[in-house]
């Protein structure tokens, strides 16, 4: 097992780390920007590094800096959390030519997942069910329009090097097309230095779902249930829960083993989420992610194991501590994210917090770097905190939500809180019956 295993992150993905290493005997370096010296992660790491100026292609993005950082350190494994260097794969290549262990899948699984051709390419050959659509990218508007026609409208334009909600432009009628897919393809090329792009049937009331898989790099993989993230604003999930509301065990077991299948055939380490869209009862694949989610916590609380901790292990050459027949679903779990913005518009909110209280009791779970006096830096991602509650069944696991919320205080700043209480008001909310627009159409509502 490492002795020491430095954590290119920060904020509270940095202290689950932490913690996780605590619990394994394995000593933590935390790396941080100027802006961040005092930040919790630092204090809570057995040993820091200043690894550059306040923004973050200058600190938490710069390889030499991280990689200068393992050297002074004497670090031997990187856990690099999610966002940043996580999915990056020249940099995972890089550590692996220095002899650094990444704590994640090798680059050439993170480089096939990174372009969505090449991923949806190879999940149709591992079995996996993906959205009708063109056979890889398409070149011209001759085409596109073609191949509209012949997979119906309306169809979703998308850039093959896009993530984050960007390059993605939905055309309803053949009319449409153009303006779709000359859009589509200059904004692939302004944010990702690439135009290819791909056409996919677009989905009008899907949800979004998701498995976690965990693979341990040597052909035997597990998966652990899905997620439904379906509440989303711009793409970005705000709400996250396990098991899925409407899911059965069956399209459970099947979709878990078709996933689980596909990532031991292809030898994967580590944490993956392979994300769908699901609607009348069919899943459709539209990428898989190969680090830990933000919104892991949701399916430990549920089958009760650490992801970090079995991350670490895998990553060491050890065996997953589980197999399929190990994991059983206990209950359901809800995450909400707390960002640190002002509603209505969701503005960043960044400041000093004058009073933090966190939630606690039974089946609560409180993600956080907060801390009394902590003042919130303007560079980096809102997220502030995750509230995660467990209870034996998703009513349980809602009514001890909104009791989670009522302790929790975060003041001095702005923050989602009131979004989620105003959400728990709502009966579909408690009914489950919501899909990827839903929060859009609310938010909209409510506006009007
Ligand atoms: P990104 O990498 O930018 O997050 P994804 O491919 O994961 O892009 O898609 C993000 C979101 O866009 C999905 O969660 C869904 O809301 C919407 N979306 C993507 N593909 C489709 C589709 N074929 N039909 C309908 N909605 C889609």
């Amino acid at each position: 097992m490492f002795e020491k295993i430095l954590i290119a992150n920060r904020g509270e993905i940095a202290l689950r780390v932490i913690r996780a290493c605590r619990e394994m005997g394995i000593r933590c370096v935390a790396v941080h920007s100027t802006a961040d010296s005092d930040a919790m992660h630092v204090r809570m790491a057995d040993e820091s590094v200043c690894i550059g100026p306040p923004p973050g292609t200058d600190s938490y993005l710069s390889i030499p800096a991280i990689i200068s950082a393992c050297e002074i350190s004497g670090a031997q494994a990187i856990h690099p959390g999610y966002g940043f260097l996580s999915e990056n794969a020249r940099f995972v290549q890089i550590l692996e030519d220095h002899g650094l262990t990444f704590i994640g899948p090798i680059a050439e699984h993170i480089r096939i997942m990174g372009d969505k051709i090449t991923a949806k390419d190879t999940m149709k050959v591992l079995g996996v069910p993906c959205v009708p659509g063109s056979e890889g990218g398409v070149p011209t508007l001759e085409e596109a329009k073609r191949i509209g026609e012949k997979i119906g409208y309306p169809v979703i334009i998308k850039a093959t090097a896009g993530g984050g909600g960007r390059g993605m432009k939905v055309a309803k009628n053949a009319k449409e097309m153009e303006q779709a897919f000359l859009t589509a393809r200059a904004e692939g090329k302004a944010a990702f230095g690439n135009d290819e792009v791909y056409i996919e049937k677009y989905l009008t009331t899907p949800r979004h779902i998701e498995i976690q898989v965990f693979g341990d790099g040597k052909g035997k993989a597990v998966h652990l249930g899905e997620r439904d993230c379906s509440l989303q604003r711009r793409h970005q999930k705000v709400f996250e829960e396990a098991p899925g509301p409407i899911i059965t065990e069956e399209q459970r077991s099947a979709i878990g083993k078709v996933c689980a299948d596909a990532v031991a055939k292809i030898n994967y380490t580590g944490a993956g989420t392979i994300e769908f869209l699901y609607e009348n009862g069919e899943f459709y694949f539209i990428e898989m992610n190969t680090r830990l989610q933000v919104e892991h916590p949701v399916t430990e609380a549920i089958f009760g194991v650490d992801l970090v901790r079995e991350q670490i292990r895998v990553a060491a050459g050890e065996p997953m501590s589980f197999a399929q027949k190990d994991l059983q679903i206990n209950g359901h779990a809800i995450e909400v994210r707390i960002n640190a913005e002002k509603l209505p518009n969701f503005a960043p909110c960044p400041g000093k917090i004058s009073a933090y209280h966190a939630p606690g009791g039974l089946g609560v779970r409180m993600d956080s770097a907060l801390y009394n006096g902590y003042s919130i830096p303007p560079y980096y991602d809102s997220l502030i905190g995750k509230l995660i509650v467990h209870g034996r069944n998703r009513d349980e696991a809602l009514a001890r939500l909104s009791r989670a919320l009522s302790e929790l205080i975060i003041d001095g700043i702005d923050t989602t809180i009131p979004l989620f209480d105003a959400l728990l008001a709502e009966k579909d909310i408690h009914s489950g019956e919501y899909n990827i627009h839903w929060l859009e159409h609310w938010l909209d509502q409510q506006s009007s």
